[in-house]
């Protein structure tokens, strides 16, 4: 077994970032820059949105953090979102989710200009993936090409089985696994809560990624020797041992997977390193074009 490093890799694109930024600001560009929405107070969002702003100061982007209490209304939110779109001095936008269950969140995604949505959310852009077109694709299924293309791991011919049908992990991974790229080219089969008999799906799977966001969901019995295993789920778990009350695990029941697996990613340091190096990497991409870099 060999462990799918997603900090090790992340951390290697984040220097690429830094290096092309650092060389650009030389000749006088502005830094790339993201705005990140936040609304509330709930712990994983706050873990997400300051490692997002943390990673930006790293890499020599800046950022502004725009805050909500709980109570905020659409009108708003949408209305800040509209002032970010008007902004020339930013790149990206993102609106950190979920969102309290009184705001449409659809609403809120669709009001981003296409230009600035680096999390990839707007239709838009998920359009623009369909049909292989430039654009920017959601960041966690980014972040999982990256990692396999970062690792040489060539995933042509093999049947894929994803677990989820979310529209920013399950639905867009499928489609990019079954483009005709490298990594890519599997066939697909995309599982969902309605699957029967799910673990025969595994079974035959040449590369599993699991989103459900249900703890150590996939068990070593339900994947074949030698099969590859990514792991999305990000789940807090009460941990009265920990400092902080809880851990962090993932939908696959990692050590008895890992025995049985060619490549696994772990939680932490897998997949979540990657969302955050692939949400730079749009960043960077819309900087580029703003800033003809
Ligand atoms: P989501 O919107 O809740 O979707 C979960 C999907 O899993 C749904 O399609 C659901 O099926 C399916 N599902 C639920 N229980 C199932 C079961 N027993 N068998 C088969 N399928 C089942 O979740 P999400 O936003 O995609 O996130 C999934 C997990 O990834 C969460 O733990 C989340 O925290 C994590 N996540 C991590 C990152 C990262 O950077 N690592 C980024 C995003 C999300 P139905 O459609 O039938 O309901």
């Amino acid at each position: 077994m060999q462990i799918l490093d997603g900090k090790s890799c992340a951390s290697a694109y984040k220097d690429r970032i830094s290096a092309e930024v650092s060389a650009a600001i030389l000749t006088g560009k502005r830094k790339p820059h993201l705005a990140a929405v936040l609304v509330g107070s709930d712990g994983a969002s706050e873990t997400y949105v300051a490692s997002k702003v943390k990673t930006c100061k790293e890499i020599g982007f800046e950022s502004t953090l725009i805050r909500f209490p709980e109570t905020v209304t659409q009108e708003e939110l949408i209305e800040m979102v509209d002032r970010l779109n008007a902004d020339s001095s930013l790149d990206g936008i993102l609106v950190q989710l979920p969102l309290p269950k009184h705001i449409d969140a659809d609403q809120v995604t669709l009001r981003i200009d296409p230009t600035k949505d680096v999390d990839g959310f707007h239709p838009g852009s998920l359009g623009r993936m369909m049909l292989g077109l430039p654009g920017f694709v959601p960041a966690t299924p980014k972040g999982i090409m990256m990692l396999l293309a970062h690792n040489k791991i060539d995933t042509t011919g093999m049947h894929a089985v994803v677990i989820g049908r979310s529209n920013i992990v399950g639905t867009p991974m499928s489609v990019l696994l079954s483009r005709n790229q490298n990594p890519g080219n599997c066939t697909v089969t995309l599982c969902h809560s309605k699957t029967p008999d799910l673990k025969s799906f595994t079974l035959q799977a040449d590369i599993v990624i699991a989103a459900l966001g249900k703890p150590e969901f996939l068990k070593a019995d339900m994947v074949k020797t030698g099969a590859i295993v990514i792991d999305v789920g990000i789940t807090r778990v009460e941990d009265l041992t920990s400092p902080k009350g809880y851990k962090i695990l993932g939908d696959a029941d990692f050590e008895p997977l890992a025995e049985k697996c060619s490549w696994i990613t772990p939680v932490p340091g897998g997949v979540g390193a990657m969302t955050i190096a692939a949400l730079m990497q749009n960043t960077l991409e819309a900087w580029k074009r703003n800033t003809h870099a």
